[in-house]
């Protein structure tokens, strides 16, 4: 039997096994139909009912009601929501907290469309916080934030500030925690992280909010036209869809708060070791840490290159961090499991007894 590999990379990453168990049955035969789910057009009732099962269940376990909000499974990964949103909403002014550079993406973009303001930045600290006293502006078209910040290691915890037209990228932490999803006017997330392969973008969207649109936006960059088209103006991702909807089974089944509990268990356990073991530093400010991506640094740098032969050891990949920060990120996502964990605090340990 091989090795087990611990996979903390930050997306593409770690997925249930139940999804490539699924989906490899249905390359060969999409649930006894004969055909793969490959071949099959995407207007067939067998893919209708893949897309319809898969929007229903982001409504339902966002606790939201599906005559209030729509669901709908974009291409062009959150990148592209960047600018979508500014399209459909942007006319004077929206207010974006800048919380790491996917929110500075963010912002360049809008600002092809209209007037960005800075809510508050934590630009001044390589973004290891969240920044907390600002004043809100009241004349916003609406409020962008970014739940959580991949790179830096930094999550958004309370909402109750953003009291405007709320719109989220939540990529790297949708349905990771039991969360007012209705806090949101809209809620956007590339699939590779907590959800499925790449290839796949969740948007959800209150229906009321396409009264708003106020200018021509071309068809594919439009809304509208996708919510009435219902998510199907276009061939739709069709395999990473059908990848999707496996683990949104999976976590409906399980619920939002067991797996928000699981994930606070994984990442409280590796900060726990990042506090307490003299050789490492936590990167982020600790009121605002990420259950999602947990970012540290070595102490003395000349460590790295036996903490690293550890790691590989033990069959751990992808904790090196982004370059913009260094030193390392351990992404928890959910399919990750609490022995990947304790496998990376072995080999913290093992440094500290060697050194
Ligand atoms: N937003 C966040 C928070 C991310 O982590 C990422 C990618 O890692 C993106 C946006 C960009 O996503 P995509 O590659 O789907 O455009």
């Amino acid at each position: 039997m091989s090795k087990k590999i611990h996979n903390f990379n930050a997306g593409p990453s770690v997925l249930p096994k139940e999804i490539f168990k699924k989906t490899s049955e249905s390359i060969v035969n999409l649930d006894g139909s004969g055909l793969s789910i490959l071949e099959i057009s995407h207007r067939s009732n067998d893919f209708k009912s893949i897309l319809s099962e898969a929007q229903e269940l982001v409504l339902n376990i966002s606790n939201l009601d599906s005559n209030e909000y729509s669901c709908l499974f974009l291409q062009g990964g959150a990148s592209t929501q960047f600018l979508m949103v500014a399209y459909n909403f942007l006319y004077n002014q929206a207010g974006y907290l800048n919380t790491g550079s996917w929110s500075d993406k963010a912002i360049k973009e809008a600002k092809h469309f209209g007037n960005v303001t800075e809510l508050a930045s934590s630009k001044d600290k390589n973004y290891n916080y969240i920044p907390k006293d600002y004043i809100i502006p009241t004349n916003l078209d609406y409020i962008h934030i970014t739940t959580n910040n991949t790179i830096y290691g930094t999550q958004i915890s309370s909402f109750s500030k953003f009291d405007k037209t709320l719109v989220a990228d939540m990529s790297s932490d949708i349905f990771s925690r039991e969360i007012n999803y209705s806090a949101f006017d809209l809620f956007y997330a590339g699939a590779q992280k907590n959800i499925g392969p790449a290839g796949a973008t969740i948007v959800v969207i209150k229906n009321q909010m396409i009264e708003k649109i106020n200018r021509e936006v071309p068809s594919m960059l439009n809304y509208k036209v996708h919510i009435e088209k219902e998510s199907s103006f276009n061939t739709p991702p069709v395999f990473s869809i059908y990848a999707c909807l496996i683990n949104l089974r999976e976590i409906k089944s399980k619920g939002l708060k067991n797996i928000e509990l699981e994930n606070k268990a994984k990442a409280e356990l590796l900060y726990e070791e990042i506090d307490n073991n003299p050789c490492f530093d936590g990167f982020a400010e600790t009121e605002d840490r990420s259950y999602m991506n947990v970012t540290f640094n070595l102490n003395d740098e000349n460590n790295s290159e036996i903490f690293e032969k550890l790691c590989k050891e033990k069959g751990i990949i992808g904790v090196n961090g982004h370059r913009s920060v260094g030193g390392y990120r351990a992404s928890l996502y959910n399919a990750l499991k609490i022995d990947s964990v304790e496998a990376l605090i072995d080999c913290m340990k093992k440094l500290e007894s060697l050194i």
